[in-house]
């Protein structure tokens, strides 16, 4: 028996970054996964590594879908269902920031619909729509928010730090009204990560690079003086899904940042000028 074995999980966006390492944890530890995104050659990767890490080919479920299209997240849920039998953790992890050329305040509407869609109104749909098979196991959620909710203002990125303090408290919300079926629900708020998250912004290496070496090389953006690494924030996804060790924490969202929202200083630099965008 390990410490997952026999619970089946979902997890959103898991063809990269945090996503993927947590699918890989999951695998390490026995669980049924299934693992989604709408790049198949990128979740055959996640796949490979699952394999890699002790997962069986049995428990590995790969559905390839947009997460912001309702019969998406239908076929997520029923292929689970179809292979698993059951869903007993729901990891919320897809999401992502997009750029139009428009900033700050003159972001555009289309950009609002847009990081809306997929990092606050994907995970209340596919929590509705879990919901009744959560209840049924005593099931757990975990969200994946991120520092931007603030209290620091981003100005530079106002609809995506508002799509994740929503989230927040729709976390809470949420917790409290489902604990009461015995379903868990928290969040992880994490830091500079390295993942695919700014190429899929559309900027090259080069520009995250630069970012993260000015972030890591300052203590008032990251304390710590390191980005983190996706593994960092799976061992906290992972522990907060663990009914075993984490049973009293209900509502919260976890920040595993190398010390940022500490010191706050990230926010305040114009980021706009320093990577030339
Ligand atoms: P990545 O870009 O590496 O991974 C994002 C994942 O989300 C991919 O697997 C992608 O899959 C999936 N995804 C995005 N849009 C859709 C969609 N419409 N339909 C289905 N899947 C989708 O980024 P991260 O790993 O960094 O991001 C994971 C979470 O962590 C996000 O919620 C992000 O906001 C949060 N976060 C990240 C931080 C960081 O510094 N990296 C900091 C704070 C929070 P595909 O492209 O195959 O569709």
């Amino acid at each position: 028996m390990t410490r997952f074995s026999g619970k089946s999980v979902i997890i959103t966006g898991s063809s990269n970054g945090i996503g993927r390492a947590t699918a890989v944890l999951f695998a390490r530890y026995g669980a049924q996964v299934t693992i989604t995104g709408r790049d198949s050659d990128r979740l055959e990767v996640t796949r490979q590594k699952m394999l890699k890490a002790g997962g069986l080919p049995e428990n590995v479920n790969v559905v390839v879908v947009n997460l912001t299209d309702s019969d998406g997240q239908d076929q997520i849920i029923q292929s689970t269902l179809n292979r698993f039998g059951k869903i007993d953790v729901l990891i919320n992890n897809a999401g992502a920031n997009f750029m139009d050329g428009t900033m700050n305040t003159d972001q555009s509407m289309d950009l609002y619909h847009k990081i809306f869609r997929i990092n606050f109104q994907a995970v209340v749909e596919m929590i509705k729509k879990t919901k009744e098979h959560l209840i049924k196991t005593k099931g757990e959620i975990v969200n994946i928010s991120a520092i931007a909710a603030g209290p620091q203002a981003l100005p530079i990125a106002p609809y995506y730090a508002a799509s994740k303090a929503a989230l927040d408290q729709y976390t809470r919300c949420v917790a409290v009204d489902l604990i009461q079926y015995g379903v868990r629900v928290n969040s992880v708020s994490p830091g500079v990560v390295t993942t695919g998250f700014m190429n899929a912004m559309g900027l090259p290496d080069q520009i995250q690079e630069k970012a993260e070496a000015f972030m890591a090389s300052r203590k008032e953006c990251i304390p710590a003086g390191v980005c983190g690494k996706p593994e960092d924030i799976a061992e906290l996804i992972v522990f907060l899904a663990d009914r075993k060790r984490a049973s009293y924490i209900i509502g919260q969202s976890i920040v595993a940042d190398g010390g940022s929202s500490l010191v706050g200083g990230m926010h305040a630099h114009d980021l706009k000028d320093m990577l030339g965008l």
